[in-house]
């Protein structure tokens, strides 16, 4: 029978381009948890063109935040609804600010399964550029490419299915200008919030994804 100590319970912190996304599905994989990836989950409602979808583009493309009130409803219908998450969670994408951190933790609270982990990939502003501007993406899967540093075998096509990569629409240099102010304001305070509660670690995550997995494992006593 499976121990309380191979299940996990973490979030993923860094800004846009910093690696989230590329290291949550390893994550996934060896501790058989579920990603929750509050970016997909709204692009995935913006392809379907619900109403959530429709207002949420036009935040997501000038770098805003979605209220906090919508994401975190998100996150608890997953979290209660969702049966792989009774093996364990990676949050990448969230929480985005104090006020999702602060109801994150009451929510697990209740369930009595808080949080075990809050893993910071650290890297500077200059270096995300280069990666946003180039990043592919295939939208149904969340599996990302670089059109230099990771290109996918076939151009604009995904390696796996065939089906197309696509250019995210806040993935430009502007955009992302704004999605850079909008986390060192808004998003960057819940590091300290986690330094407090003691479940905080930063990793350099300016080396390859190879060895930011590695320091991954490392922090997670692995
Ligand atoms: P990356 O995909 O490289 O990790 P990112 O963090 O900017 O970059 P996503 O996590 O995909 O991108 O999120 C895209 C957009 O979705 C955000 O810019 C924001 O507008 C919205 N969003 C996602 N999660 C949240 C959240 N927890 N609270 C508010 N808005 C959110
Ligand atoms: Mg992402």
């Amino acid at each position: 029978a499976k121990t309380d100590d191979d299940s996990i319970r973490m979030v993923l912190i860094g800004p846009p381009g910093a690696g989230k996304g590329t290291q949550a599905p390893n994550l996934k994989e060896k501790f058989c948890a579920c990603h929750l990836a509050t970016g997909d989950m709204l692009r995935s409602q913006v392809t379907k063109q619900t109403a959530l979808g429709i207002e949420a583009k036009k935040i997501m493309d000038q770098g805003g935040l979605i209220s906090d009130e919508i994401m975190v409803n998100m996150i608890k219908s997953e979290l209660s609804d969702n049966p792989d998450c009774k093996k364990g969670f990676i949050l990448d994408g969230f929480p985005r600010t104090i006020p999702q951190a602060e109801k994150l933790d009451e929510m697990l609270k209740e369930k009595s399964i808080p949080l075990q982990k809050a893993v910071e990939l650290k890297i500077d502003d200059e270096l995300l550029v280069a990666r946003i501007t180039g990043r592919l993406v295939h939208p149904s899967s969340g599996r990302s490419y670089h059109k230099l540093f990771n290109p996918p075998k076939k151009e604009m096509t995904d390696d796996l299915t065939g089906e197309p990569l696509v250019q995210r629409s806040d993935d430009n240099a502007d955009a992302l200008k704004k999605r850079l102010v909008t986390y060192h304001n808004q998003t960057e305070p819940i590091v300290a919030y986690y330094q407090k509660t003691g479940i905080w670690s930063g990793i350099d995550a300016s080396q390859s994804p190879s060895n930011v997995w590695s320091q991954i494992l490392k922090c997670l006593g692995q």
